[in-house]
């Protein structure tokens, strides 16, 4: 295992990559930003990195992962999110409340418990929040990217919520919305920038921001 600070910006550049696939490498900047550190500090770890054979680093320009950064990357989040779930199913603690759980345990956790874990589960293919987990052999279940943010009225299931925030987690189980939802989108205020919809299993209609919309990929119902 390498060392969690090296496992945090492997995941990291991992999930740049996966927001922007058509940019081969991510900007020095945005992973700086992305673990709250100074361009500086990521740039010392990018040589590092590159030390370690486990990316693709042009300075100035940015960085990729390479296969084997990927594998590591994409092991470190098939362990958070198996966590995650393991926390949820077998422990039965709120969605809401695993993810800080999950980016400890992530690092430490080791390969015997966590194939007991997935045992366990019945070797799960998404996470609590939706999240595919990649499997040992660093295949990742594919998903859609639409989010509900662009979508036009009509039917959809909610399949992933892609924010960790405790606080907009719990809102969102408030409102019934969790993966597997069925929801039906009625109307789009673009002034208010809202978005009205009828949950599964609330009565009533509910409108929530734009910007919360952003964070709920669907696919059509
Ligand atoms: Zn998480």
């Amino acid at each position: 295992m390498h060392s969690s600070t090296v496992e945090n910006y492997l995941k990291t550049i991992w999930g740049l990559q996966q927001r922007s696939p058509d940019s081969p490498l991510v900007p020095i900047g945005r992973v700086a930003e992305k673990l709250s550190v100074t361009p500086g500090t990521a740039t010392t770890m990018m040589n590092q990195l590159l030390k370690q054979e486990l990316v693709d680093y042009i300075p100035r320009k940015g960085v990729s992962l390479n296969v084997a950064g990927r594998k590591a990357a994409l092991q470190v989040l098939r362990r958070h999110r198996l966590v995650e779930s393991f926390l949820v199913e077998i422990m039965k603690l709120d969605w809401a409340e695993v993810h800080e759980e999950a980016e400890v345990l992530e690092h430490v956790i080791s390969e015997r418990l966590l194939t007991r874990m997935d045992q366990m589960l019945g070797h799960p293919t998404h996470d609590p929040h939706g999240a595919p987990i990649p499997t040992s052999e660093g295949e990742v279940p594919s998903q859609s990217t639409q989010t509900l943010a662009e979508c036009s009225p009509g039917d959809y299931t909610l399949t992933r919520v892609r924010e960790n925030r405790p606080d907009f987690l719990q809102w969102l189980a408030q409102l019934g919305l969790k993966p597997g939802t069925f929801l039906r989108l009625i109307a789009r205020d673009s002034f208010a920038d809202t978005l009205t919809l009828m949950v599964a299993e609330g009565p009533d209609q509910v409108q929530i921001s734009l910007s919360a919309a952003k964070s709920l990929l669907v696919v059509p119902a």
